[in-house]
């Protein structure tokens, strides 16, 4: 086994990460992320996804959600654009939705929420090869990808996935130490040539060239219901911005964990909800 360059996030790092805002930006300067989100019972996550994709800096927000999901969205986040997928339960665009197509936006954010309805799995058949920039990757898309190992290879090079460690087994196979997830983590990345999240305490970011960036921030407190639809978020928005795949999810798992950390320190680690994270996010 080759040597792994191993980093860890130091917060000088993240902070020489973070883009600058031009005093004659408007909101086409920092993109127009699609997120394709949420299904029957499951549209927190997607309203907690565009919360956080907003709270991260992107210029201009749209997200495709079944038509059951349209009055809960609008009403949550309103600074959002909303497009009703054909379906009133489960999405299964693009062929049947208004607009453009996904890969006329500045990138595209999938799975918090999105369950793995037959319907869904054909969208996501069919939207994938139209993709030619990055994109973020997460929940039930990634268990997509698990069982409909063909997808694998029509992911953008250098999207970004975030699996946490059920579904990165999933992904991949089961390990009998740490020391074997990260041989198989790193494997994964540079085979697929994307930048993997795998999440928990102490979040390893792999990126395509075989190196493995570890991240401090983020505490107890975030393993509860949502906090992985709030990382989507902040991925999308990074993305849209124009960052770098592999400083995005960088400097995004850094933020979040931080975001995590404030509202441990204000309100104690147990009891916290992903609203709080979203609510405690700073870029600076
Ligand atoms: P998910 O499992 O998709 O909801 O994602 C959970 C999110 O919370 C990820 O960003 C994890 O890194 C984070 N998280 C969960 N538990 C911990 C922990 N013990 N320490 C730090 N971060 C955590
Ligand atoms: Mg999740």
């Amino acid at each position: 086994l080759a040597p792994t360059p191993y980093y860890f996030t130091h917060p000088r790092e993240a902070r020489l990460l973070l883009h600058k805002r031009d005093r004659y930006s408007h909101k086409g300067t920092f993109g127009h992320a699609l997120l394709l989100v949420g299904s029957y019972g499951k549209m927190g996550a997607a309203v907690l996804s565009a919360r956080a994709c907003l709270r991260s800096g992107v210029g201009l927000l749209t997200v495709q959600i079944p038509r059951c999901g349209y009055p809960v969205l609008q009403t949550a986040v309103p600074e959002a654009m909303c497009r009703p997928d054909g379906h009133q339960y489960v999405l299964t665009g693009p062929s049947e939705v208004e607009g453009p197509p996904p890969g006329d936006y500045t990138t595209v954010g999938i799975g918090p929420g999105i369950g793995k309805a037959p319907e869904t799995l054909a969208m996501f058949r069919e939207l994938l090869p139209t993709l030619k920039k990055p994109i973020v990757v997460d929940a039930d898309a990634l268990n997509l990808l698990s069982e409909n190992r063909e997808l694998l290879e029509q992911v953008p090079p250098n999207s970004i996935l975030t699996p946490h460690p059920k579904e990165f087994e999933r992904l991949t196979q089961t390990w009998k130490d740490d020391y074997e997830k990260l041989g198989i983590l790193r494997d994964f990345a540079k085979t697929h040539q994307v930048v993997v999240v795998l999440k928990g305490a102490y979040s390893a970011v792999a990126t395509p060239a075989g190196e493995i960036h570890f991240n401090g921030t983020g505490n107890p407190g975030l393993s509860t219901g949502g906090t992985g639809d709030v990382l989507t978020g902040v991925l999308t928005a990074l993305l849209a911005q124009g960052y770098d795949p592999v400083e995005a999810a960088v400097l995004g798992v850094y933020a979040h964990g931080l975001a995590g950390d404030r509202v441990a320190e204000q309100r104690g680690p147990i009891g916290m909800v992903a609203s709080d994270v979203v609510d405690a996010l700073r870029w600076e």
